[in-house]
């Protein structure tokens, strides 16, 4: 049982159509009595075509809307296919996730992904900032230096702001149904706590109803950023509950 704040960001990916939104209902149904007594913090980001939508349905729920990604341009420009954190916050995204590893497998690095967390921070934004080893750099048992890199490169002249929290995703664990060891995942949340001074991390990687029982024991950790199982409403309010319970 906690009665922590905690954050339960959505992460819908490349899913979802305007008929996704219908599943919202149920935890916004939810969310209403649930909230009374917790500070919880519910965060969806659905694909860029449905945060205007989403922002709209979810406007008086208290729940609030991030985008997946963002140019680091601040200003318009000709660059095809891209968005940048103005225009998301013109259309109601208030988070963005930045430095996902499905982006930094497509060749994003922590330059730009330090470029696009600046940029975003100056639209306004507040980041959700993923770090992460890959299964390789486990085995190698480096992934410290690996978290230190990220970390460095990506804050490169930002200071942590309470506008800023960070994910911890170790890569193989991502649609894998694998989460780290208990004690290992504790000991790394708190290595990453002890760089970045008052920070919250949070935990992302294959999370579900299944597997919170055991998270929630982890006391460091301040919330879940959560792909698969946030498409579906049940299991998502299921995990909100079981980490309460
Ligand atoms: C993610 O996409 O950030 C994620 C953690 O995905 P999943 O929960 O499906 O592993």
């Amino acid at each position: 049982m906690t009665n922590k704040y905690m954050y339960f960001i959505a992460n819908w990916k490349m899913f979802g159509g305007l008929n996704s939104l219908n599943s919202l209902h149920k935890v916004m149904k939810f969310f209403k009595t649930f909230n009374k007594n917790k500070l919880i913090k519910i965060i969806y980001c659905p694909p860029s075509t449905l945060i205007r939508p989403m922002s709209k349905k979810l406007k008086k729920s208290n729940i609030e809307v991030g985008a997946q990604n963002c140019h680091q341009q601040s200003s318009y420009g000709a660059f095809t296919g891209s968005v940048n954190s103005a225009m998301l916050k013109n259309v109601g995204a208030r988070y963005v996730i930045i430095g996902h590893s499905e982006n930094r497998q497509s060749g994003e690095t922590n330059k730009l992904i330090n470029l696009k967390i600046k940029s975003a921070l100056k639209a306004g934004l507040k980041v959700i900032f993923c770090i992460g080893e890959t299964s390789i750099e486990k085995r190698k048992k480096i992934t410290k230096q690996v978290l230190v890199k990220q970390v460095k490169l990506g804050l490169h002249k930002i200071k942590y702001n309470k506008n800023l929290v960070i994910a911890y995703e170790p890569v193989w664990s991502i649609g894998t149904g694998m989460i780290p060891k208990s004690k290992e995942l504790f000991e790394t949340i708190d290595f990453v706590k002890k760089k970045i001074k008052n920070c919250k991390v949070l935990y992302g990687g294959s999370v579900s109803p299944k597997n919170i029982n055991e998270l929630k024991l982890i006391k460091n950790i301040d919330g879940y950023l959560i792909g698969g199982a946030s498409q579906d409403p049940k299991k998502f309010i299921d995990i909100i509950k079981k980490t309460y319970s």
